[in-house]
């Protein structure tokens, strides 16, 4: 299949203009670009958390594997109740759970059953022990206690050998790796994880151990980047700082292409920049310089690089700490897990009331670091960190929320419905 050049897709999309992009058309048209890796390996199942299923996982065995009783109490035969009349039985054995009761159970009589316990044969009602009465080997259940097939869990309820028990595209998570492992089945076949490439850009920016200099920053970007790849469950690759020239940043290029399947820059790609990462950029791939229709995060360059036979996607993000957050959350995010193989990509949203008053100007979509809480009524509220001057890393810190202000929205009054993303499940 031939990929579609950058070209091509832009032409696809209506109304496409790189000048004034809508939010929500980056993400359609990342999801032109983007297709999922293909190869696939086979992984034991502590090692699949956070993993992409390959195929549906078709279970071998039906869970429950017997009809079994729900409860402590007895099991009889519920053909036996009439209606508004007590029921009296006779006991004659005990079922317990891993050692199934193997005898005949006559009219009258009923067999003492544990929770989990096979029903013995023929029988399919289960009373329990708290609502009887006992005397001797007799057990009396007073009228209307239960109906017939009350506390019986049958076999196959929660899965049926030969049906899915989970589907193609599934990121795994804890409850999947249990359910795997009660299907008796030690290995699973994922999605290779994709290779990511990290740097940051900058002649300002410093690293780690370097003496602070007047003008410059330590850089923040790359930590950043690794914590919500980590997160995300990708092979994050740290490709360090670039200095700002055209050899060192043509080197960081072709090497992170060369060995990454994506490659995440930030800095560099705004309209005031001495324009070498750009410059490369479009010399090594072939990439589009976004202006888009939100804040923070407006500018910001997409497509690929090619190096020996093999594309990387590229995705040059701002340099602003926020705005590396934002664009990664809204578009980077959702791009790697189509790339990843998830059938489910689009983040959830939830709806607050706001605590707060907010200024926002209709035709562009804003990200606000926010505070989400319970209200007393248990509603969702949120209200910002205070400040939203985008460099301010450490309010993002003190968020737990992205508050998202859609592209036709105008000013918010406290009460008003917004939408928040919430980190938690997302970083
Ligand atoms: P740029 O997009 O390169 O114009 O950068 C925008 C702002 O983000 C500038 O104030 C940069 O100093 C800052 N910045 C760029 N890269 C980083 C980084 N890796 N860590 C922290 N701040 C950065
Ligand atoms: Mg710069």
């Amino acid at each position: 299949m031939k990929m579609k050049t950058i070209e091509q897709i832009a032409a696809e999309l209506q109304g496409y203009d790189p000048g004034a992009l809508r939010a929500d058309a980056v993400n359609e048209f990342l999801a032109r670009l983007v297709e999922p890796l293909r190869e696939t390996e086979r992984v034991g199942v502590f090692e699949a958390l956070g993993r992409v299923l390959a195929a549906d996982l078709v279970s071998p065995l039906s869970v429950p594997p017997h009809d079994n009783s729900a409860m402590d109490g007895f099991a009889f035969d519920g053909s036996q109740l009439q209606p508004g009349q007590a029921l009296t039985l006779r006991v004659v054995g005990t079922a317990y759970a891993g050692a199934a009761w193997q005898g005949e159970v006559g009219v009258g009589e009923c067999v003492r059953i544990m929770t989990g316990a096979i029903m013995p044969a023929g029988l399919d009602t289960v009373v329990p022990i708290e609502f009887t009465r006992t005397e001797g080997d007799a057990v009396t259940l007073p009228a209307g206690c239960v109906q017939t097939g009350d506390n019986r869990r049958r076999l196959g309820e929660d899965l049926m050998a030969g049906q899915p028990a989970l589907h193609a595209g599934t990121r795994l998570g804890p409850a999947a790796l249990g359910l795997i492992a009660s299907l008796g089945l030690g290995q699973v076949s994922v999605r290779r994880r994709p290779r990511v490439a990290f740097f940051s850009t900058g002649d300002e920016i410093l690293s780690l151990g370097e003496a602070p200099r007047e003008g410059a920053v330590y850089d923040s970007n790359r930590y950043t980047l690794f914590g919500l790849l980590t997160r995300l469950g990708v092979e994050a690759i740290d490709f360090g700082a670039v200095k700002d020239d055209p050899a060192s940043l043509e080197a960081a290029f072709r090497r992170a292409a060369a060995e990454a399947d994506v490659v995440i820059s930030s800095g560099g790609v705004s309209v005031g920049e001495a324009d070498h990462t750009k410059a490369i950029m479009r010399q090594l791939g072939d990439v589009a310089f976004w202006r888009i229709a939100m804040r923070p995060g407006r500018p910001m360059a997409v497509g690929r690089l090619q190096q020996d036979r093999h594309a990387a996607l590229l995705f040059g993000l701002p340099g602003n700490p926020v705005a590396v957050m934002v664009t990664f959350l809204a578009f980077v995010r959702p791009a790697l897990l189509r790339l990843m193989g998830a059938a489910d990509s689009a983040p959830l949203y939830l709806p607050a009331s706001s605590q707060e008053a907010i200024r926002k100007k209709p035709g562009r979509t804003e990200f606000q670091r926010g505070i989400a809480s319970r209200a007393a009524d248990g509603s969702l509220q949120v209200r910002t960190t205070g400040s939203q001057g985008s460099g301010v890393l450490r309010s993002m810190a003190e968020a737990n929320c992205m508050i998202v202000l859609a592209h036709d929205q105008g000013d918010v009054r406290v009460g008003d419905r917004v939408e928040l993303l919430l980190f938690d499940g997302l970083i």
